[in-house]
């Protein structure tokens, strides 16, 4: 009755099964554990109008403009360049750190002579990881070094991660590098914006196919079962010959064979707050104080005209596989290690593909699932 299964509705399951669907005009189920689509993308317009982050805040940015033209298809966008503040110090600064930061921060002889430095040693408009410029011989750099690893990443990550900026792999970091220059944004991407009506409705418009059918509130491991040794997949008990794709955890599909892989998770405090608005930005990052990282407020992200304003704060912690969601993969050498066991298996499994972020075990952004999804399409589907 189906040609493909797919197990997930994030960007990874439905931007294949959209493909399938409209490409191929095949027959597709999706099955979702969750009681609505769009995985941790979902979003929802609270009473009052403002359009909230189920699971923390999803800001789109690409350089790809494949990726951005094919989730027009699907929104319109609204343009939307995201900033975020650190508290430092007792003052909100902008970050990624970078001239301006430099300049709110020192008192304006010492950043004059920290900006020449910077611009003598990097390009200007270039970027540069936190770890790097911290490897730096001159004095002056080195001590700038050492005040935006303490400041801003040593505590966050330690919050984030339970770890040191060193014991991560060096792409975690790299994420929010110094920039040299005076762009204020937390992204550079050629694209950015969030979709004009929220990630929900264009989950729905890229799923609205009567070759897809969905089934809600449904853990895969109730109607699939996984023959490891004859490599053979089971429908409602039934052989399944058509292709799997998996978006889940990868461990969770071969039943936690090689044990199972670490994941970092969050809890998510929301507080509405009775006045028109209760910060200076989309985002402020918290690296020093409380036990929370960040604290979001949608309505920067879309503009809505209400009196009240809706916050979150994100509170980082281990991932208890009992209760709570695997937002992260923890990006180490060892961890890595443990998944490419997982890897070689699912070599081995031609039927089936893994896809996304749970499912290869990487700190994707949307745009690179969506990208991701949309080669796997044309290499491995078609
Ligand atoms: N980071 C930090 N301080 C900050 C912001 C980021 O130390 O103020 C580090 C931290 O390790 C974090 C990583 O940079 O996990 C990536 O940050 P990003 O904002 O990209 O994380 P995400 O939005 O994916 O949670």
């Amino acid at each position: 009755m189906f040609d493909y299964l797919i197990i997930g509705s994030g960007f990874a399951g439905s931007v294949i099964a959209e493909r399938i669907a409209n490409k191929l005009n095949k027959k597709i189920l999706i099955i979702e554990k969750r009681n609505h689509i769009g995985g941790n993308c979902y979003d929802f317009k609270d009473e009052s109008g403002i359009i909230v982050h189920k699971y923390g805040p999803h800001l789109f940015h690409t350089d790809y403009k494949d990726v951005w033209d094919y989730l027009s298809n699907f929104t319109e966008w609204e343009i939307y360049h995201h900033k975020v503040l650190a508290f430092i110090d007792g003052k909100k600064v902008p970050i990624p750190f970078n001239f301006n930061t430099l300049h709110k921060i020192f008192p304006s002889e010492l950043a004059k002579r920290l900006e020449n430095k910077l611009l003598e040693n990097y390009q200007y408009n270039s970027k540069v990881p936190i770890l790097e410029l911290k490897k730096s011989s001159d004095k002056d750099l080195k001590f700038l070094a050492d005040y935006i690893y303490e400041k801003i990443f040593a505590n966050y990550t330690a919050k984030q991660w339970g770890m040191k900026p060193e014991e991560i792999d060096s792409e975690v970091t790299a994420r929010v590098p110094v920039f040299i220059g005076k762009d204020d944004r937390y992204f550079n991407d050629k694209y950015q914006g969030v979709p004009k009506y929220g990630y929900t409705k264009l989950f729905e418009k890229m799923l609205n196919n009567k070759n897809i059918k969905i089934m809600l509130n449904t853990d895969f491991r109730e109607v699939i079962k996984v023959d490891l040794d004859s490599k053979k997949i089971y429908f409602f008990n039934q052989e399944f010959k058509g292709k799997l794709i998996f978006t889940g955890m990868i461990d969770e599909f071969f039943d936690y064979k090689f044990g199972r892989l670490p994941y970092r998770s969050l809890d998510l405090q929301f507080n509405v707050i009775e006045k028109e608005y209760f910060q200076e930005a989309a985002v402020v990052n918290y690296p020093n104080n409380y036990d929370f990282t960040r604290i979001t407020e949608f309505k920067h992200i879309h503009l809505t005209n209400t009196e009240k304003t809706i916050i979150l704060k994100e509170y980082p912690k281990a991932y208890n596989p009992e209760t709570d969601i695997p937002y992260y993969p923890i990006f180490t050498k060892e961890n890595q290690e443990s998944y490419s066991k997982y890897k070689d298996l699912a070599n081995n499994f031609g039927n089936v593909i893994f896809l996304g972020r749970l499912a290869e075990y990487r700190y994707y952004d949307m745009d690179d699932v969506v990208k991701k999804a949309l080669e796997v399409f044309e290499e491995k589907v078609r």
